[in-house]
């Protein structure tokens, strides 16, 4: 164990730091858009898969590029589309 640089009290830092700077951005497939935003897209869950019984949806959280619309297909695998 070797602490490096100024420790102030009993704040210890994280083991892992991650610096976005040095990170890669996640681009759009179709368009090299870099901005996503989340939608929702729903499952139906038959009364015989579903936990209380009853038929219900289960909502599921997708990423979508805003520019164009694309789903990258890491953020989806295409197991879930209809
Ligand atoms: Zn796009």
């Amino acid at each position: 164990m070797s602490k490096k640089g100024k420790v102030l009290g009993d704040v210890q830092q994280p083991k892992l730091q991650i610096d976005p700077t040095k990170l890669d951005t996640v681009e759009c497939e179709d368009c090299g858009g870099i901005f996503f935003e989340e939608v929702t897209m729903f499952k139906d869950v038959p009364a015989v898969q579903s936990p209380n019984g009853k038929k219900s949806i289960l909502p599921i959280p997708v990423v979508r590029c805003v520019e164009c619309g694309n789903v990258p297909e890491r953020f989806l695998p295409k197991e879930m589309l209809p």
